[in-house]
């Protein structure tokens, strides 16, 4: 990571900022590793920038998915200047839960929800409204830098399971083990699971590990604990696996016991990373309790963003909700699928050749490779113009930004030593 300047006027009394806020960052790491691989793209150095996780074509511009302009340029003007609902619109709030489990009556029909700027919002919902303050979120021991900025920022904490057993699938048995502490510490437990295609490491679950995962929180959640889980399927259109939403009905027995949750996000699925649109869904078997998650989660939007873009909850809807619409996004997203995949086919070639360490990668955004001094082979790959991520134990490599034709470049530069 980059490392940040000294700030010796932190301690100035001058400064009416409160103290648990004057020592944060100044810069993200991953936007700085980027910016330095834009900049010196732009000198005319070849560059490989595995930083971003946006998706790109291989000339290096963003991969956008024209229907959905087409559908946001459509929107009219009053929609597009009136305020929407606190909540989100109706027609948005039937469109997602439809998108998210609407091939599960047993989920669908007991799901409320909320618009939410992007899955960040969700996420953010999720905590501060199944979490007292704090307590922490379970996560896995790899997992999305907001997530330990999200409950950082809202007065929780975040704890973590390892991810992978030794034979690097998930690791039920860490999970069982932590939720049983944090019920024991704290009466009740908020796990977040970033699936299919996990940012960073880009491992899909299959579906016995997630019956596996569901079995284990249903006992917990029958043993008298408060169970919370949180499925944050910000990728699940980049999925391997052609029914990624087949897995969801191993989560209907769960749904009995425990409180499951979706965080929804058009970022990736529609390439609107900038539009600010997700949703909270919320799974909620008893129908008094329904309601009040629903005015829960309603007067969380209005405390903290009030109420979304319209316009984009209005060109979403119609994206998921007009069979036109959404067959011709449907054609453009598998192009973007089909170009994603083949970086990911040719880096599985190059990377089990060379002996890279990573776990079993399928599609998606990201992938992540081990590596004992990451930080220090970030730097010497960065000296050669190949830029990563390095976090602890591991490089995250951002496949959905590097043309195929780069593929060789990457695998050669992360197997120097
Ligand atoms: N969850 C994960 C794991 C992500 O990587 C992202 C975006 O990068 C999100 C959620 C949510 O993104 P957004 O707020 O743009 O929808």
């Amino acid at each position: 990571m980059l490392a940040q300047p000294a700030r010796p006027w932190l301690k100035s009394r001058a400064m009416s900022l409160v103290d648990s806020r004057r020592a944060r960052p100044t810069e993200d790491p991953i936007f700085a590793l980027n910016s330095e691989a834009n900049a010196r793209r732009a000198k005319g150095e070849a560059v490989v920038n595995a930083t971003l996780g946006a998706a790109m074509n291989d000339d290096g511009s963003l991969a956008i998915l024209p229907t959905a302009i087409r559908a946001l340029r459509e929107v009219d003007d009053v929609t597009t200047a009136v305020y929407a609902p606190i909540a989100g619109t109706s027609a948005f709030l039937a469109a997602v839960q439809d998108d998210m489990i609407g091939s599960v009556p047993a989920l669908r029909s007991r799901s409320v929800a909320v618009a939410t700027p992007g899955g960040t919002g969700a996420l953010h919902h999720a905590i501060v409204n199944f979490l007292e303050p704090g307590q922490s979120m379970l996560t896995t021991s790899f997992y999305w830098g907001p997530y330990h900025t999200l409950t950082d920022e809202t007065g929780r904490g975040l704890a973590t399971f390892s991810l992978f057993d030794a034979k690097g699938a998930f690791d039920v048995a860490a999970l069982d083990r932590a939720v049983g502490e944090l019920l024991a510490t704290q009466g009740r437990v908020l796990v977040a699971l970033n699936d299919p295609c996990h940012n960073p490491t880009g491992y899909s679950m299959r579906q016995e590990e997630w019956r596996a995962v569901a079995e284990c929180l249903t006992a917990h959640a029958k043993a008298g604990g408060t169970v919370t889980l949180l499925v944050d399927a910000a990728y699940i259109e980049y999925a391997g696996n052609p029914e990624p939403r087949a897995v969801l009905q191993e989560l209907v027995p769960l749904a009995e016991h425990a409180q499951v949750l979706f965080a929804w996000s058009a970022s990736k699925s529609f390439t609107m990373y900038g539009l600010r649109v997700g949703a909270l869904i919320a799974v909620v078997a008893d129908d008094k309790l329904r309601a009040v998650t629903q005015a829960a989660l309603t007067y969380s939007c209005r405390g903290t963003w009030s109420n979304c873009n319209h316009a984009g909850l209005a060109a979403i809807t119609r994206l998921i909700a007009d069979p036109g619409y959404s067959a011709q996004l449907g054609t453009e997203r598998d192009a973007l699928k089909q170009l994603l995949f083949s970086r990911v086919t040719r880096f599985n070639e190059l990377g089990h050749a060379a002996g890279l360490s990573y776990p079993r990668y399928e599609g998606g955004f990201f992938v992540t490779v081990f590596h004992p001094n990451a930080k220090e082979q970030a730097a010497r790959m960065r000296e050669t113009g190949v830029f990563v991520v390095p976090a602890a134990g591991a490089l995250r490599v951002a496949l959905c930004s590097v043309p195929e034709r780069d593929v060789p470049r990457l695998v050669e530069a992360l197997s120097l030593s």
